[in-house]
């Protein structure tokens, strides 16, 4: 079975590990906070709170930036569901932004407009939160300008995007945002089993993530509301979690840090493989501009459905061959669960045309020429009377 992304885990990763167990911490203690220095001067940024999701983080990021009943939030709808869902824990009510056509992440269009006519019915969202969909950025200099016009808060789910770059800065730098997450998930580019970071630029948000992310606690006297009666002293401010990363999952996040830009690296390369394979073919392939560097966590081609192609029918094929292919993303508003909302398809109309379409087909570091030349003849082999080529 080959899957469309999976871990890539080395001698050097068990060893860290191992070496964690034997020694003193194995909750949180000094591996965290340098893990979390290694990603966030990876990214040029000031702050990473690291935490034991991505989900965990998007949900303290959200409080951190005071989401709460009667808030707005955006995000795309073609994501996973985490991306909305952080909005929900908070009280506050989802709305979704339709997808470009070329790129596939939150249209930049379709966000001004409904920015309009949202200011007209005084309904503006607090927090957008634009998604970086198989690794290739937003466009962030553009949403960042609408936040400046607008006045709403944007926290990059970069769940799919460590190592990518965009406008010459690494995703994560937060430059056109308050707050990016990663994930650490193992199908992402680099991996603690479960886990996520919050990396921001600002001191009081970053204080804030570190306190959701422990119980609502602080430990810094400067930060309590009475005196410190002794050493053992904290107190409770807020309504928290424990969302924390342990040392065992940070030092695996520290031994993969090292192995990250080989694993972008390689993630590209499969990709411009795949696209000298494909070209020439009906297939849509996915189209990068020259402003990023995806880390390609997704590889998602679109057959359209005419020419006597069928994506599902390619789709099964690849699945009854062992090529675990998957389709990313059923656009949120239909889950059962959103659509107790009201939300009505024919508002999103690119989302629709890309979840008849999209395939993710199998990109992660390790990818045998073998296999990825399997993978391309079975979608080129004919259908019924139509080759695809
Ligand atoms: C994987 C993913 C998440 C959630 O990540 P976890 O670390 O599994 O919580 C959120 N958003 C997107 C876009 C994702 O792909």
């Amino acid at each position: 079975m080959i899957p469309y992304s999976k871990q890539n885990i080395s001698e050097e990763d068990i060893n860290a590990i191992i070496d964690v167990l034997k020694s003193d911490y194995l909750t949180q203690g000094p591996k965290t906070p340098e893990f979390e220095k290694i990603v966030s001067t990876y990214c040029g940024v000031k702050y990473g709170c690291a935490v034991n999701s991505a989900t965990s983080g998007l949900h303290i990021a959200c409080l951190a930036l005071g989401v709460g009943k009667g808030d707005i939030v955006w995000t795309s709808p073609i994501s996973f569901v985490a991306s909305s869902n952080c909005a929900l824990y908070c009280g506050a009510t989802v709305d979704f932004v339709d997808i470009d056509s070329l790129s596939y992440n939150m249209s930049v269009t379709s966000l001004e407009e409904k920015l309009i006519l949202a200011k007209k019915k005084g309904i503006l969202p607090k927090v957008v939160i634009p998604v970086h969909l198989s690794g290739k950025s937003c466009d962030m200099e553009k949403i960042h300008d609408l936040s400046k016009e607008y006045g709403f808060k944007i926290i990059e789910d970069a769940s799919h995007a460590i190592g990518a770059s965009y406008k010459n800065q690494k995703v994560g730098s937060c430059i056109y945002s308050d707050i990016t997450v990663f994930s650490f998930h193992p199908v992402k580019i680099i991996t603690t089993c479960e886990g996520g970071m919050c990396m921001t630029n600002d001191e009081n948000l970053y204080n804030l993530l570190l306190r959701y992310r422990s119980h609502g606690i602080t430990r810094h006297a400067e930060e309590m509301k009475k005196k410190p009666d002794g050493l053992w002293y904290y107190e409770q401010l807020n309504l928290g979690f424990n969302y924390r990363l342990n040392d065992l999952q940070s030092v695996l996040g520290i031994s993969q840090m090292k192995k990250l830009d080989s694993f972008v690296k390689e993630r590209n390369i499969i990709a411009s493989d795949y696209n000298d394979l494909f070209s020439g073919s009906q297939i849509d392939l996915p189209k990068i501009n020259s402003e990023n560097y995806s880390s390609w966590h997704l590889y998602i081609i679109r057959i359209s459905n005419n020419n006597g192609l069928n994506r599902n029918s390619v789709f099964e094929k690849l699945r009854n061959n062992g090529i675990y292919v998957n389709v990313h993303y059923i656009p949120i508003y239909r889950q059962p669960y959103y659509q107790k909302m009201n939300f009505k398809l024919e508002d999103y109309p690119e989302s629709e045309k890309f979840y008849e379409e999209a395939i993710s087909i199998p990109v992660f570091p390790g990818l045998e020429d073998q296999q990825k030349q399997k993978i391309i003849s079975i979608i080129s082999e004919p259908f019924g009377h139509q080759n695809l080529f």
